[in-house]
């Protein structure tokens, strides 16, 4: 526990360590552990995320490089700085053959997963899009991961045919009314439905959520994590919620980096073997807090590729662009940075384990 003058806490130490066994959280244990305020309790935690990290997925840090290839979103997030109707952004898509290039390069650096990520933006058809992962998936042994938001079964179907192996797509609150404050003309059943869809298809499936929002409480958080752990995600994403000025959230200050990080490590405990990224939302408000999170639960790390040109005008968040910019290392600076750490940067595609490559998709393993 770090701190000499730590007394035992043998309640908390009883249930974390029954946590890492078989016992599954109740929702007020979740509540309990979110709220922790003692230092000494809270590295508690962390210590028992560790632990339960290494025991499920290895020391190994996976990389994932995303390319942020379309800012064009149809939709109105209230929380989202690529909302349509924020008009005070220069909107892009990178050409296709420029999006392909750069998988390619992103390879060639020793990356396993490309993640392509865009607002929603109906440019990219079904086909447009199967074409493009379609080229990705026959000139490159990337695992590919798309983040596009919410379409319909049929077009899942058919970028899952067309050979993409992963969908991120986070629940964002499982609050239903603030989901319905947040995010106008949607609903948290219909996205909710599309992540079933996703499982069904086969997809290695990422949620997750914004931790922050306005009127959001510690009862709401828990239910996030409840929500996580019955849809049953492979990938969870959380991060703090980031005021942007050119959307109505822009007065309401940024979540607290310290309940994302206690946040991580309870999704941790009850997904035990799920890829967790440290955000980049996360380095944004304090760098220090994405490697706290790597101590905290964390196992995979998601380094932009978006051309500097494009990357600034991406922008979810303020800050995010800089980000991108100060991310763009080399990968064998990232390999020294994690060395130092004591953890290696993983080699395979790092799928959840469960999940294994049949042919050129990743598929999940049958029973018998
Ligand atoms: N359009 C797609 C993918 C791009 S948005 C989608 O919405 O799924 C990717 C993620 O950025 C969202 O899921 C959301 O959780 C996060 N995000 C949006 N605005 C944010 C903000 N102001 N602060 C922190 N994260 C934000
Ligand atoms: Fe569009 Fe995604 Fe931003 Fe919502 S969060 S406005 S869907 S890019």
């Amino acid at each position: 526990m770090g701190n000499g003058t730590c007394t035992s806490r043998q309640g908390l130490e009883n249930m974390l360590s029954r946590a890492q066994g078989s016992h599954d959280l109740t929702r007020g244990e979740i509540v309990n552990l979110l709220a922790l305020t003692d230092s000494c309790e809270v590295e508690a935690l962390y210590v028992a995320a560790d632990r339960v990290r290494r025991e499920h997925v290895g020391d190994d840090i996976f990389l994932r490089g995303i390319i942020e290839f379309s800012s064009h979103c149809r939709n109105n997030c209230l929380y989202c700085g690529l909302r349509r109707d924020n008009t005070g952004l220069e909107r892009y898509r990178i050409p296709d053959d420029e999006i392909v290039d750069l998988a390619r390069s992103m390879e060639r650096e020793g990356c396993t997963t490309v993640v392509l990520q865009s607002g929603e933006d109906p440019f990219y058809t079904r086909d447009r899009m199967c074409a493009i992962i379609s080229r990705i998936k026959g000139e490159t042994s990337l695992a590919v991961t798309l983040s596009l938001g919410e379409r319909t079964f049929e077009d899942y179907r058919a970028f899952r045919l067309s050979g993409a192996d992963r969908y991120l797509l986070r629940h964002e609150s499982a609050s239903r009314p603030l989901y319905a404050s947040l995010c106008p003309g949607r609903t948290l059943d219909d996205r909710i439905r599309c992540l079933e869809w996703l499982r069904e298809l086969g997809y290695e499936t990422g949620s997750g959520f914004m931790v922050g929002l306005p009127g959001q409480t510690v009862e709401d958080l828990a239910d996030d994590v409840i929500l996580i752990r019955e849809l049953g995600a492979d990938m969870v994403g959380i991060g703090p919620f980031i005021p942007h000025a050119q959307t109505p959230l822009g007065a309401h200050p940024a979540g607290d980096v310290n309940l994302v990080l206690k946040t991580v490590a309870v999704v941790r405990m009850v997904t035990r073997d799920a890829n967790i990224p440290a955000t980049t939302a996360l380095g944004v408000l304090d760098k220090q807090s994405r490697k706290r999170a790597f101590h905290a639960g964390a196992n995979v790390y998601m380094p932009v590729f978006t051309p500097q040109s494009y990357a600034k005008d991406y922008e979810i968040y303020p800050g995010k662009g800089l980000v991108s910019s100060d991310a763009r290392k080399s990968l064998d600076a990232y390999r020294e940075f994690f060395s130092s750490m004591g953890r290696p940067v993983g080699r395979g595609k790092g799928g959840r384990p469960g999940f294994q490559e049949k042919g050129t998709v990743c598929e999940k393993k049958t029973v018998g």
